[in-house]
């Protein structure tokens, strides 16, 4: 908390996290909390809204990418 993420953190935690399952070649990285645009490697029929913050806490913005997640789990959501 406190300390400003870089957009190299950004981007280790991103890859740690989600692979090379995202294309960053389209974002504007101004803060933690700025609102970014990436692409889906997979579903890149359109580009991602999401703050970098929130990109790293939940399955990453992609709504198909979160389908996909629900209906592996099985689960009722
Ligand atoms: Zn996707």
């Amino acid at each position: 908390m406190g300390s400003p993420i870089s957009q190299e953190v950004f981007l280790a935690r991103a890859k740690a996290r989600f692979g090379d399952k995202y294309d960053y070649a389209t974002m504007l990285y101004k803060s933690f909390k700025t609102p970014i645009k990436i692409r889906c490697r997979i579903h890149p029929v359109r580009l991602i809204a999401i703050t970098p913050e929130k990109h790293l806490e939940t399955t990453g913005g992609c709504k198909y990418c979160l389908k996909m997640f629900r209906s592996q789990r099985n689960g009722p959501e």
